[in-house]
């Protein structure tokens, strides 16, 4: 679909008559400016519109069309041949291959792997969820090693589904389509409505934590050798794995012993309990099956503002990785919140990739997935808050700004509040002593 999206847009951008009205509009404002929000609109429906080639000549329209509807196409190429790779390596483990592996990890490759028709094996499917806590854990190197390439692999075998030379394509087209709009390169067009705004404050904040950040790693790979001693180089393989020792011998930490008490429903509570307490939601399961979802593993809540008992949306969490899903964590909406056309409530949606637990098991997560639920969950907040007239507005910040207020909430992770009630174990219910 994604070619025939991108013409079908373009016939917008490029629609003569359509444009001279919105610059005769914008125009005006620009003598007689319009109240705050609709002034906003006027701004960005004529930036959009100047972006995309409203004002190039009927040739260059031709091919500036041309070339965004081969971009998509690449893209959906690049994404598929990324998915291709995801769902065709998998390593599959004998008995004699799990040391150093968690029980609950086992048992739902186990589960996996009987899922695939390797019944009696363990697959490590090529996704992060399931590749971090091999990395980390597993004793066997070369199997590592597999796991690691295999993932950071994707989209790089040289067949059919390489990346490669759609990235060098990708890159060809981009800097041919701005250059038709008198940009010297991609970056420059790309970054003027982002909050770096130019490509040399990008590279000037980039440059600045570069260096601290490779010194950072050579002082942890270090202390990684010196756990390992002489007999192996330390690879890229390796540094879970010995981050982990690491963090037992210098702060006595246990990765694993901290996930008995990240599980994935009391974490989904917590994260209710802070969107209550600081923006007044109540969250309701829907469990009459009222609300239609896509796949049984999805489930829904209503969400209520507490003191005025209004409905503020639905929200969905599809929590676990499948097959023809895509791969990490992000936040989306159905539909999201507009007063333009009669009130519209919010539909939103978390989806993650997380390894589904065998029948009965909690699903127990890493500190470091818990902090991305609750970064996820921090984008679905800020779809449940919106307050706007116009639609467009919803998508009218600067798009990189939306990850502040996600890395705000991630904050919420490690307060008290949320450690002492809902980080608990799994087995004996009760939080960590101290
Ligand atoms: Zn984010």
């Amino acid at each position: 679909m994604a070619p025939l999206i991108s013409e079908f847009r373009s016939t917008i951008t490029q629609n003569e008559k359509l444009f001279q009205r919105i610059k005769t509009v914008y125009q005006a404002t620009k003598k007689t400016p319009l109240e705050a929000d609709k002034q906003r609109v006027v701004d960005l429906v004529y930036k959009s519109f100047e972006m995309n080639g409203a004002e190039l000549s009927p040739e260059n329209k031709e091919q500036y069309a041309a070339i965004a509807k081969e971009l998509s196409s690449l893209y959906t190429d690049f994404s598929n041949n990324v998915l291709h790779d995801e769902e065709n390596y998998i390593t599959y483990l004998s008995d004699q291959q799990l040391g150093g592996l968690p029980e609950g990890f086992v048992k739902s490759a186990a589960a996996i792997a009987q899922a695939n028709g390797h019944e009696g094996e363990y697959a490590i499917t090529n996704t992060r969820s399931s590749i971090d806590p091999f990395l980390t854990y597993s004793t066997e190197r070369e199997l590592r090693k597999q796991v690691w390439t295999n993932f950071y692999s994707r989209g790089d075998n040289g067949d059919e589904f390489d990346n490669n030379k759609l990235i060098a394509e990708i890159l060809r087209l981009r800097r041919e389509k701005v250059e038709l709009l008198g940009y010297s390169n991609y970056a420059e067009w790309r970054l003027q409505d982002r909050m770096a705004k130019t490509p040399e404050n990008a590279i000037n904040l980039m440059e600045a934590v570069w260096p601290a950040a490779l010194a950072r790693v050579a002082e942890e790979v270090a202390d990684m050798q010196a756990l390992a001693g002489n007999e192996i180089t330390i690879e890229p393989w390796d540094y879970r794995f010995y981050a982990e020792l690491v963090r037992k011998d210098k702060y006595d930490l246990d990765s694993d012993e901290v996930k008995q008490y990240l599980q994935l429903d009391k974490l989904t509570e917590a994260m209710q309990y802070v969107a209550g307490r600081l923006f007044d939601f109540e969250f309701t399961p829907v469990t009459d099956g009222s609300v239609p979802v896509f796949h049984e593993d999805v489930k829904v809540w209503e969400v209520t503002n507490k003191n005025t008992r209004e409905n503020v949306g639905l929200w969905y969490l599809d929590p676990y990785a499948r097959s023809g899903k895509r791969s990490g964590a992000w936040a989306t909406t159905y539909r999201s919140h507009t007063t333009f056309d009669g009130k519209k409530n919010v539909l939103a949606s978390n989806n993650s990739n997380f390894v589904k637990p065998a029948e009965g098991e909690a699903l127990l997560v890493s500190w470091d997935d818990a902090t991305t639920f609750f970064h996820e969950f921090g984008h679905a907040l800020h779809f449940f808050s919106s307050n706007v007239k116009y639609p467009t507005l919803n998508s009218g910040w600067w798009r990189d700004y939306t990850e502040f207020q996600s890395q705000l909430l991630e904050r919420w992770l490690a307060t008290d509040e949320v450690i002492s009630n809902f980080l608990v174990h799994n087995e004996d219910g009760r939080p960590h002593a101290g």
